[in-house]
């Protein structure tokens, strides 16, 4: 499909099916800056976990009764559209009640393969001493800190691909770093300070030509692009629910078949076993292996909704329209004084989110100065701590968009960062 053919996201309309978009901040127009740290939510996204409470909740998967069947329904017919949603077959994906829980599921479950019970079975995964984990400088801390324990755990090596100074990642290092003795490649397709899209399909190339194991983490990508898992070739991808319109408590690890097969498990308990005995269990296969526990299940029903919610405005209008945000936000925010952009390559795919520092004014005041406006933004680090110190600074305001943000937040962010430095007294 051409450019032209792309239907435009008629944002301003799209606020009315977000109910708190409808209120005042200290007597301004709520302009909600902050989609990459949680989206808000549409009615129907509401309403679909209210109905399922109201009229079908039951446990899935036990129980032969009426209500007991129904909740089953729902909550596979969910599984099959999430799953559906980036390009994935229902067995393929494992639900989690996050991000960081299915990337922690992985790191685990691998740390298993190497000492625990399933160790025979999936030797291939298994982690030696002088084996080596791959992240880049660019991870959340949820695709950082897990590997830095697995590697802990196992005797193995942690290495890095570094940024470049304009935020993308240095894919001549990433070359060399990875190599013979990795066996996983973890990193991030968006990340969540700069907004560029890394490079996958030439990540996955790297990995697998050493036979090495990739972890991609989709939280800031689910949401934003039309994603074909299975297309770009990683061998799991994790994302998390609240970040694409659905509610919190939910997210997902997708898995290619012989990678789940192999895995195993982390947590273990009801719902994820064929036999049991006092001595012994046999576990069903994946996706159900991973599921020990009484799961999500009003959870996953929205996050079904909210996935229907952006299928029916179409992936390719909500990404074209948050470039446009993109573009907008990036090139206002590129003209004000004293303001540094973290990450400003030209001539890169990004989603609708920016990071930036203002000179001599601190991160946290600046929050505050535009939250006095009714903007909403993230002020911090924002869980990647290490991203930052390669910027030299601490903490930065990172502003994030999704398919009810306008051409007017844009602008209303625009004019309240214009305005930080007078206001504080700085560059005058
Ligand atoms: N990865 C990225 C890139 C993120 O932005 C986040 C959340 O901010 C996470 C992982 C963790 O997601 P959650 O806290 O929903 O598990």
């Amino acid at each position: 499909m051409s450019t032209t053919e792309i239907p435009r996201l008629d944002a301003a309309s799209l606020r009315a099916d977000f109910p708190i978009l409808d209120q005042l901040i200290g007597g301004e127009r709520l302009v909600y800056l902050d989609s990459g740290a949680t989206s808000q939510k549409p009615r129907s996204v509401i309403d679909a976990e209210v109905a399922f409470l109201t009229r079908a909740n039951s446990a899935v998967h036990r129980g032969a009764h009426t209500l007991a069947a129904e909740a089953t329904d729902l909550y596979e017919d969910a599984r099959a559209t999430v799953a559906g949603f980036v390009g994935a077959a229902p067995e393929n994906l494992v639900w989690t009640s996050g991000a960081t829980a299915a990337l922690n599921l992985v790191a685990y479950s691998i740390g298993n393969a190497t000492a625990g019970r399933g160790a025979p079975a999936s030797a291939p995964l298994a982690l030696h001493p002088g084996d080596e984990i791959v992240v880049t400088e660019s991870e959340h801390h949820a695709n950082l800190i897990p590997w830095q324990e697995l590697a802990a755990r196992t005797g193995t090596v942690l290495r890095h691909i570094p940024v470049h100074d304009d935020g993308t990642l240095d894919l001549d290092a990433a070359a060399s770093v990875i190599g013979a003795r990795t066996r996983v490649v973890a990193f991030t397709h968006v990340s969540n300070v700069l907004g560029i899209v890394n490079p996958v399909v030439e990540l996955v190339a790297l990995a697998r030509a050493v036979g090495a194991l990739t972890v991609l983490d989709a939280c800031q990508s689910a949401p934003h692009l039309a994603l074909d898992l299975p297309a770009l070739g990683v061998d799991l991808a994790a994302f998390s629910g609240h970040k694409m319109l659905g509610p919190y408590g939910v997210g997902a690890l997708y898995g290619r078949t012989e990678v789940l097969e192999a895995l195993p498990t982390f947590l273990t308990g009801g719902s994820m076993v064929t036999t049991v005995t006092l001595d012994d269990a046999e576990f069903l296969p994946p996706p159900q292996k991973f599921e020990a526990g009484t799961q999500p299940v009003s959870q996953t029903i929205a996050l079904a909704e909210a996935v229907r919610y952006l299928q029916n405005l179409g992936m390719d209008a909500v990404q074209s329209h948050e470039h446009t945000i993109e573009r907008r936000m990036m090139a206002g925010l590129r003209g004000i004084p004293g303001v540094r952009l973290l990450g400003d390559a030209e001539g890169v795919s990004r989603v609708g989110l920016a990071s930036f520092d203002v000179d001599g004014v601190h991160a946290h005041d600046v929050g505050q100065f535009l939250d006095a406006r009714g903007i909403a933004v993230r002020v911090g680090h924002h869980c990647a701590k290490p991203l930052h110190a390669r910027f030299g600074i601490t903490a930065s305001v990172r502003a994030s968009a999704s398919v009810f943000t306008t051409e007017d937040d844009v602008d209303a962010l625009l004019e309240g960062v214009s305005g930080v430095r007078a206001y504080f007294g700085v560059g005058a």
